[in-house]
């Protein structure tokens, strides 16, 4: 066999692509990277959290511009300038955008951009030209699902609300996941009308029931209408606008824009998997063991396409062990998937990890414990809105092993993370206990528990 071009080739130059890459590049390794956007990022820079994670912080101050005069500030609410900020925005993520090109050509690793497609275990096509290579490591990540309903052309989903050049005044948002929550929070204070449509009695279902109350609680009292037990059987456009009939016959508009936020699903139609004998499963993503190896042993899958924590630092940890046991030797590196952090960037935000209590009655009966408080943050003692926080730790056994926490307040995405260290070294509640708080925070009210 000839010897191949390169070490490794990555497909995807998104958060888990660019990080494999770049970590076994410090190793030593001959790197190829594809990318079939003319920009390397994924989803993460270009459509996800980063412009997301900025509208967020838009939204933020707008509720703070409210709360300003509570405070004592001679401030009017006024009228968000989204072309200007959006502008911004998009500078910023262009920076970024440089700032991969820069970076992987200080690594020494080759990029080319175009579609990639498996020709053999050890070859990918792009465009007329072919690259072989040792090992192949598949990250493309996953795009928005949109329903087969008819009109469905005339809604938009997350990737096009980041191309939104003006600020549609009336939206509706259908889903009940973190997109769904995120956009209907951002929009609204920003000043759009929103309808929040979920197919079921909740949204969020995936988390503790504590953090749906709370936050659909707070999303009502911010003007936000939630409309359960809608899905969407068609949509139709008008001279009002777009309205949109539902599979029971209830007909919601007129709206300016109409969101699916109703999950993603890997881009793997085109990969060629079955060219080179990759198996993926019946929804299109790739199983892996816990070396983020594929069923072929030259081909690894990382991030999205594999299904499993949908989050960005996911991929890149994913990448990074992968890139660490095989070009530094770090023999059994490999990601935990258990325990992971994750923030739902609502308003207020959430912030969660571990099991939920309903989960934790599943796996462990009643050897659990639940301790929750709920509490007006001394912040909102003074404004209108007395936004309330709360918080759950579910211990488990006699030592009361925290297996759970779940946070919803003001700064509960940045109390996530120190929390998820120590939950992940095995605290128990004790260690809480016994840990003094930091005073006046809102954090504290986690380590005085009772
Ligand atoms: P991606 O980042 O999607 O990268 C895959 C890349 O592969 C893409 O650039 C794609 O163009 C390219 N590609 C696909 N097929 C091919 C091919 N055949 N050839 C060449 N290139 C190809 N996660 C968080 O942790 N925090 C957040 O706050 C957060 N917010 C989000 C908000 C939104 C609106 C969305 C949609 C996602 C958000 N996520 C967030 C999830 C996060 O973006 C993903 O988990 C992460 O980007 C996954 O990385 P990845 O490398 O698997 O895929
Ligand atoms: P999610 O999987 O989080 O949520 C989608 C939800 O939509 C489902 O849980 C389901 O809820 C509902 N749904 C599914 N199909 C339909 C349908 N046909 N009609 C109506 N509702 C439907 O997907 P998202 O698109 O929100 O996000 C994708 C992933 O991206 C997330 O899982 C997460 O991993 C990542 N992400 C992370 C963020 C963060 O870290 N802050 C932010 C944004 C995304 P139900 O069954 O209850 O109806």
């Amino acid at each position: 066999m000839k010897t191949p071009d390169y070490d490794l080739i990555a497909v995807g130059g998104g958060s888990g692509g660019l990080a494999a890459i770049n970590r076994a590049a410090s190793y030593g390794a001959k790197c190829l990277i594809v990318e079939r956007d003319p920009v390397m990022g994924g989803t993460c820079v270009n459509r996800g959290c980063v412009p997301k994670k900025a509208m967020w912080y838009a939204a933020n101050m707008a509720h703070g511009i409210h709360d300003a005069k509570s405070y004592g500030f001679d401030v009017e609410p006024s009228k968000f300038d989204w072309p200007t900020f959006v502008a911004k925005r998009e500078h910023y993520i262009s920076n970024i955008n440089n700032y991969y090109v820069r970076s992987l050509s200080t690594a020494s690793v080759e990029s080319v951009h175009g579609l990639a497609r498996l020709i053999d275990a050890n070859t990918i096509q792009v465009g007329d030209t072919q690259y072989s290579a040792e090992r192949i490591i598949l990250a493309p990540g996953g795009e928005p699902v949109v329903p087969d309903i008819p009109g469905a052309e005339f809604a938009s989903t997350s990737d096009d609300f980041f191309n939104m050049t003006e600020q549609p005044a009336r939206v509706l948002v259908l889903g009940a996941g973190y997109i769904a929550v995120e956009l209907a929070g951002m929009l609204k204070a920003l000043g759009s009308q929103v309808t929040l449509g979920v197919r079921t009695d909740r949204f969020l279902r995936q988390f503790d029931d504590m953090l749906y109350e709370h936050l659909a609680q707070s999303m009502q009292d911010q003007g936000l209408k939630i409309e359960t037990g809608f899905s969407a059987a068609s949509i139709e456009k008008t001279d009002e606008g777009l309205f949109t009939v539902g599979e029971a016959g209830q007909r919601l508009g007129a709206f300016d824009a109409i969101i699916f936020a109703i999950g993603r699903r890997p881009l793997t139609a085109d990969l060629g998997l079955e060219k080179a004998g990759v198996t993926y499963n019946d929804r299109g993503y790739i199983p892996v063991d816990k070396f983020q190896q594929t069923n072929v042993p030259s081909i690894f899958a990382i991030g999205d396409v594999t299904g499993q924590a949908e989050l960005t630092p996911v991929a890149v940890a994913a990448g990074r062990r992968l890139a660490d046991r095989i070009y530094d030797q770090q023999e059994g590196r490999h990601l935990d998937y258990s325990n992971i952090a994750t923030v739902v960037f609502s308003h207020p935000p959430i912030g969660t990890i571990g099991l939920s209590e309903a989960e934790a009655r599943e796996q462990y009966g009643d050897d659990i414990k639940v301790y929750n408080t709920s509490f007006t943050p001394m912040y909102a003692t003074f404004t209108e809105h007395k936004t309330k926080t709360a918080m759950k730790l579910i211990v488990q056994g006699e030592n009361e092993k925290i297996v759970g926490c779940h946070l919803i307040g003001l700064d509960a995405d940045e109390m996530m993370q120190g929390f998820a260290v120590a939950i992940r070294m095995g605290a128990t509640k004790r260690d809480f206990d016994d840990t003094v708080a930091i005073h006046p925070t809102s954090a504290e009210e986690l380590v005085t528990m009772r």
